[in-house]
């Protein structure tokens, strides 16, 4: 099926002239391209950085140093048509584009007519006289094009980007079913996605693009490279594989050569024909011995490319639905209801940010285009920085006038006890570190203001956070407030009422308070009498789950509400804790560090304290990794341990971005490692998919001993406190950002016991390599974080945390730098317009208002 080529090439006799050179031909396809940006972009002389006149004017001159005395002659028209563009008006423009078009896809088309298409066919299955052929537009015995106009194979009309607005869309509310050959089956399918208006269709970017922009002469084309061909079908032929599969070969000749597409679905044969001008990307590999694109994407060339030979979108999709047709559906809706789209950022604002529109960057989020391929590349990453700044300034103004309307409010002075709380400090079995000191002076100087206090103390695992946080609650009940202490967990809840009550039972009995405990799980009488007392202020201190702000639990004078692993909790559960006071100061704690600037914007609305520092005389974790086929040396050490009386974890990775996958992976796991490799010990199991209660359950048996081992998916990573635990294994290490895997590895190290953490990976790129040492090299959770945001950018390194905040997609392409940059825009114009009433902002205080009500409902 192979044995056309060399017939092909030889077909001399016919060629009109040689073919343009590479530069040349790139040339040509750059003013094409031009041109029809142009005309999508309403002739307003916007394609081009210096305007479309000079844009092709630099680019006819390459061409005339290599062109024949013909091609000159269009070329030199093609200048002439354009070079006084920017003093025309709209409709001659529309003209001249049109024209010039014609031009260019004349002298493109001369080049791949070369070979008369028709007569090698050996199989041809419709009847070729239906099909216009190249050769119809050739002046009847000439070898010469007779003018441009005549030249043009392909009418101008259909080359040209559709007329715009041919969908009737009066409102980006309205439904996707206006859209052209959107009937009630693809409703259902958009809706699947969630998209059910144009607005919807339009924000339903795709997950990435490949990029086909580079189109290439057939004869330049080599193994292994991704790449687009124009040219003309010459040969379909329809054959089986070896197992009986049908398939489909198709030859495409460009004039410098021809090359195989094989398609394994028939289906082409009824929408492909003979003498079909076509693009077609790929990557070239070897079918059979010959260079072929494999089922590559292909389109005709007489309309708009919208899946070769550009950076083409990828979609989402879901079954039945296409990207073929999406992309159809999608550039359709961009024409028709772009125009409605209006930039929520003011002018002035973008310009400062050196921004790009909403139109154009949303257009370029979907099909990314430019004169030339590196400027559709730059123009993709402008548009990608335009919508992350976006999202993120959004965000940041909710945090910060929220900030600001927080410090608006009157709130409690509280006047400092000094003899308490040194007599508290000198209780202790230990001083405070020189962080520690710091933290609590930048807490208690919060909690004397008048206003209220919003603040943050990050600090490592076993940084000593407790402490911090109860002589801040000591201050606040020996001013005569009442504190408020939520944990994201029972177990963690209960964890911190025996921690406290153990903090304060030392201090000298005139100061120790009142404490009291809720949670789910206390009930009844119990319940009745915890709300009694509260409310009658006869505790001074209640420590608790979400029942603190689930049930009727009201407090007489509430002071301060601590909130311990904040990442667990969203702005609105704090803010839940807050209003049972009033105004009543907060201090959230977590124990997963992020580098300060970072802090201070992800959490906006929040002041920030951190202790970088551990206490003197903490052993470091012995921290290994190895290969999977390493295993074995893990299931044994975990061995020796047990049998001295240790327990251990053993972390299972994220199968998917799923829980219900993960919890199967970890149940299998778990079911394996009994029966297998443990079958004498005692282990547990604990994932995302079990309830509440039942992991408090595993937890509480897993603190007990009653379980050896315990076998996770990543819900362990919440700050629970088994001394005895001193092995923790993690499998699959290389799909966790460092932090967490830092996170995992707090978990043990607790007790006096050297305790030791194995990460086994299956991966052995350098790059894993790199960020498992530095693991094994570092204990420092800000270092950590340093780096793992360095590597990983910050859309990864915050989609892992569950940080409790509103799920940002776009943040991944923005660095830091731009982080703090949409950071301060947004206390920029708040300083302008705290309420943003003014007329400019109008719009974008009703973006801000649509966010933060999702945003709202989606935390927690
Ligand atoms: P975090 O909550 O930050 O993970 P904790 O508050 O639970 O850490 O403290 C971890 C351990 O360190 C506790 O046993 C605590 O008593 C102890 N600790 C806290 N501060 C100090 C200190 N300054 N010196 C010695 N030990 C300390
Ligand atoms: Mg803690």
């Amino acid at each position: 099926m192979f044995d056309t080529s060399n017939r092909l090439t030889n077909t001399s006799s016919m060629i009109v002239q040689e073919p343009f050179d590479r530069a040349s031909h790139a040339a040509l396809v750059q003013i094409q391209k031009v041109l029809q940006l142009e005309a999508r972009k309403g002739f307003a002389d916007t394609a081009a950085t210096f305007g479309i006149a000079r844009f092709v004017s630099d680019r006819t001159r390459t061409l005339l140093t290599n062109a024949g005395p013909t091609a000159s002659q269009h070329i030199r028209d093609l200048d002439g048509l354009l070079a006084d563009y920017v003093r025309l008006a709209r409709h001659e423009r529309e003209r001249r584009v049109a024209e010039a078009l014609a031009v260019v896809n004349g002298l493109l088309g001369n080049e791949q007519r070369q070979p008369v298409s028709a007569t090698i066919a050996r199989s041809n299955p419709k009847p070729e006289s239906s099909q216009p052929t190249p050769s119809a537009t050739l002046a009847p015995g000439s070898s010469e094009i007779v003018s441009p106009s005549s030249s043009v194979r392909t009418p101008a009309k259909p080359s040209m980007p559709r007329a715009p607005a041919r969908a009737k869309v009066a409102s980006l509310s309205d439904s996707v079913q206006l859209m052209p050959g959107v009937g009630p089956s693809r409703v259902k399918q958009l809706e699947q996605m969630g998209v059910r208006t144009v607005r919807d269709l339009l924000r339903l970017y795709p997950r990435r693009h490949i990029d086909y922009s580079n189109v290439q002469r057939i004869n330049s084309l080599l193994f292994g490279h991704t790449t687009t061909i124009q040219g003309e079908v010459i040969a379909i032929d329809e054959q089986r594989t070896r197992t009986g599969k049908p398939l489909v070969d198709i030859v495409v000749h460009d004039g410098t050569g021809q090359v195989h597409a094989v398609f394994f679905n028939p289906h082409i044969t009824r929408v492909l024909h003979i003498g079909a001008l076509v693009s077609m990307s790929g990557r070239i590999e070897q079918v059979r011995g010959n260079l072929a694109l494999s089922n590559p994407e292909w389109e005709s060339l007489d309309r708009e490319n919208l899946s070769t030979g550009r950076l083409t979108p990828v979609y989402p999709l879901v079954k039945g639905l296409y990207q073929k047709t999406l992309r159809t559906l999608m550039r359709l809706s961009l024409d028709a209801a772009l125009p409605l789209v209006q930039d929520h950022l003011p002018e002035e604002l973008r310009t400062q940010e050196h921004l790009l529109g909403l139109q154009e960057s949303t257009d370029w989020m979907h099909f990314p285009d430019g004169p030339t391929p590196e400027d559709a590349r730059r123009n993709l990453e402008l548009a990608h920085r335009r919508l992350a700044f976006d999202e993120f300034f959004v965000f940041q103004l909710g945090l910060v006038q929220r900030k600001r309307q927080n410090q608006a409010q009157p709130g409690n002075a509280i006047a400092i006890d000094c003899t308490a709380l040194r007599a508290f400090a000198e209780a202790l079995p230990f001083g405070f570190t020189g962080a520690q000191t710091r933290a609590t002076a930048e807490i208690l100087r919060d909690m004397e203001r008048p206003d209220p206090m919003t603040r943050l103390l990050q600090g490592d695992v076993g940084s000593g956070k407790t402490v911090v946080a109860a002589t801040a609650a000591l201050a606040a009940i020996r001013a005569g407030f009442q504190v408020g202490l939520m944990a994201p967990t029972e177990i963690l809840a209960e964890q911190h009422y025996r921690g406290l009550s153990k903090l304060f039972a030392a201090a000298p009995e005139e100061f120790q308070p009142r404490i009291g405990y809720l949670s789910g799980k206390i009930g009844g009488v119990e319940r009745t009498e915890v709300y009694a007392k509260t409310v009658g202020g006869e505790l001074d201190l209640v420590i608790g789950t979400h029942a603190l702000i689930q049930g009727g639990l009201e407090f007489q004078n509430l002071g301060l509400a601590i909130v311990d692993e904040q990442h667990r909790f969203g702005v609105a559960q704090r803010t839940a804790l807050r209003s049972k006071g009033a105004n009543a100061d907060i201090l959230v704690m977590t124990a997963t560090p992020i580098p300060r600037t970072l802090a201070l914007t992800l959490h906006g609305d929040l002041d920030v304290s951190t202790l970088d520092e551990l206490p003197p005389g903490r052993q470091p974790i012995e921290t290994h990794w190895i290969l999977e086929r390493q295993r074995a040396h893990a299931w044994r050490f975990i061995r020796e341990q047990v049998d001295k009386g240790r327990q251990a974890f053993v972390v299972f990775p994220l199968v998917e971005e799923s829980e219900m996958v993960d919890a199967r992976a970890a149940v299998v796991e778990h079911e394996r490692l009994s029966q297998e490799v443990f079958p004498d010990l005692r282990l547990g199991l604990l994932h995302g998919r079990m309830k509440p209660a039942e992991k408090d359950e595993v937890m509480v048996r897993f603190h007990d001993h009653e379980i050896d081992i315990l076998v996770s998916t990543s819900v362990v990573e919440v700050g629970i406190d088994v001394p005895n635990a001193t092995v923790m294994v993690i499998e699959g290490a290389e799909r966790f950002g460092l932090s967490q895997l830092h996170q995992f590895r707090g978990r043990v190290g607790r007790g006096t016991e050297q305790s030791t953490c194995i990460l086994i990976s299956g991966d052995t790129s350098p790059e894993g390599r790199q960020r498992l040492q530095a693991l094994v090299d570092s204990q420092d959770g800000f270092k950590l974080a340093q780096i793992d945001l360095d590597l990983r950018g910050p859309g990864d390194f915050l989609g892992t945390r569950q940080s409790g905040l509103p799920e940002l997609d776009f943040a991944t392409f923005a660095d830091v730098r731009d982080l703090e940059r949409a950071r301060e825009a947004a206390e920029r114009v708040l300083d302008e317009d705290p309420e943003l009433e003014s007329a400019k902002y109008a719009l974008l205080k009703a973006r801000l208002d649509a966010f933060w009500a999702t945003a709202v409902t989606d935390a927690n």
